[in-house]
């Protein structure tokens, strides 16, 4: 497996993982509630496109 050799990476601002900091949510990590929001948010309305954008 590949994956655990990257750092994760916040997809909504991009920003690199901290330890300690931010959460995990469906092997994504997130800075803050914020992120986690928008992206729960995103993730809603693509819902209704059907076929997601990338990795799954
Ligand atoms: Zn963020």
């Amino acid at each position: 497996m590949v994956f655990g050799l990257f750092k994760k990476r916040d997809p909504v601002c991009g920003m690199k993982e901290e330890d300690g900091k931010g959460q995990i949510y469906q092997g994504k990590w997130f800075c803050s509630d914020t992120c986690l929001n928008t992206y729960k948010d995103k993730e809603k309305k693509s819902e209704k496109h059907a076929g997601g954008s990338c990795c799954h």
